[in-house]
């Protein structure tokens, strides 16, 4: 499958499908004829597993690797600095070809370094995640500040996405379901019919079939690529995507970063956002089978015990999303509506501790 992608600054194919990667030599031939040097940013896992075979069918090119830690911790200045340094000890130029393989830690951090080395050369996304099958398109790369998560970055967008669906089963379970919210996400926000069908024929994230498995990220990927062609820098509807992300990061920051992953925490961010737009809103929405079957699923649906509500109020309002001090959360109307509402502290408050009190 193919699915074109389309923003202001660049259009690019995103070829979904197993095998897929197999297509990369020819593809990197047509576009990049002269290309120097191609390196291939992976991380420990992926690396353990795939780099060889990777290597093995880009032997036709002068190819190089670069490993980094896996998973958040590649995201940091030491980390990108090491990438910058091999890059310049490898004499990369501007006709070099950078390919991010793995997740949406290394998507961000290479997408980063190539946004960022001689003020930017080519890179090509080869996810191996599926939360990557929302990473991967849009052009949002970033590193992590101390301060805070991915406050360090760039929209730049990649040539090519090439997403080769035979990498994702290794993928650990908990990572499943990270990557599964985004898709829950992708439906809730703006197609009722495609969250219906999820609900309806996902039943164990374990043994998905490669067609469920490659509909469900291709109709993401759609959806994803709908929303960026619409607003590439996130003036506008681009912010609908972070549905369950203003709870979500708080609840991942407070935790801990690595204690619950980001989709994990993000879709309890989302029940709350639900009951929040049935409270506001009116949105006619029944809680019951959908958070049962998420718990079949082996999500989480409370919000962890030990994480305060005032805690995590403050920490929604440094959100760099928050405006003027303000926490906006993406509610619902109805499902595939979404709207953006203001939220006073008091009320966000309220409002947890209620969702504590209920859901334990
Ligand atoms: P990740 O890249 O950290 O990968 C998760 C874990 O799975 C890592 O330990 C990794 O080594 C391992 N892994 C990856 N592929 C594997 C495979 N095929 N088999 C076995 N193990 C594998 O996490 P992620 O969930 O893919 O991405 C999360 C990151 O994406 C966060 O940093 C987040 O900020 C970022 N993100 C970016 C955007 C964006 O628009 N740029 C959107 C959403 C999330
Ligand atoms: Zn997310």
């Amino acid at each position: 499958e193919e699915i074109i992608i389309h923003t202001s600054s660049k259009d690019y194919p995103v070829f979904v499908g197993s095998g897929v990667i197999e297509e990369l030599p020819a593809f990197i031939k047509e576009r990049f004829p002269s290309v120097t040097t191609i390196l291939i940013m992976t991380d420990q896992n992926v690396g353990e597993r795939y780099l060889s075979l990777l290597m093995g069918i880009l032997s036709n090119f002068n190819r190089t690797h670069f490993i980094v830690p896996n998973g958040e911790s590649a995201k940091t200045f030491e980390v990108y600095h090491k990438c910058l340094t091999y890059c310049l000890e490898q004499k990369l130029d501007r006709k070099s070809l950078i390919l991010s393989f793995g997740g949406g830690a290394v998507g961000d951090l290479s997408g980063f370094v190539a946004a960022t080395f001689m003020r930017g050369i080519p890179f090509i996304q080869l996810p191996t995640t599926i939360l990557a099958h929302d990473s991967a398109v849009g052009g949002k790369v970033a590193i992590n500040h101390p301060l805070g998560k991915n406050m360090i970055g760039a929209f730049y967008q990649p040539e090519a996405v090439f997403y080769d669906l035979s990498f994702l089963s290794t993928l650990p379970q908990n990572e499943r379901r990270s990557g599964f919210a985004e898709v829950i996400k992708h439906g809730l926000i703006h197609d009722q019919k495609f969250f219906d069908w999820l609900l309806e024929n996902i039943t164990d994230l374990h043994h998905l079939t490669t067609e469920q498995l490659g509909y469900m990220l291709e109709i993401g990927i759609r959806i994803k690529g709908a929303i960026v062609s619409e607003d590439e820098k996130e003036v506008g509807v681009r912010s609908y995507l972070n549905f369950g992300h203003t709870l979500g990061h708080a609840i991942e920051g407070e935790a801990g970063y690595g204690q619950i992953t980001h989709g994990e925490a993000v879709m309890i961010g989302m029940l709350f956002a639900l009951r929040l737009s049935k409270e506001i809103l009116d949105l006619s929405f029944n809680m019951e089978p959908f958070e049962s079957w998420l718990t079949k699923l082996g999500y989480r649906i409370e919000i962890p015990n030990e994480l305060d509500p005032n805690r995590l109020v403050a920490r929604m309002k440094q959100d760099k999303k928050s405006v003027g001090g303000e926490i906006q959360f993406v509610l619902l109307d109805r499902v595939g509506s979404p709207v953006l509402k203001k939220i006073s502290d008091d009320f966000l408050l309220q409002q947890i501790s209620a969702y504590k009190e209920e859901v334990r």
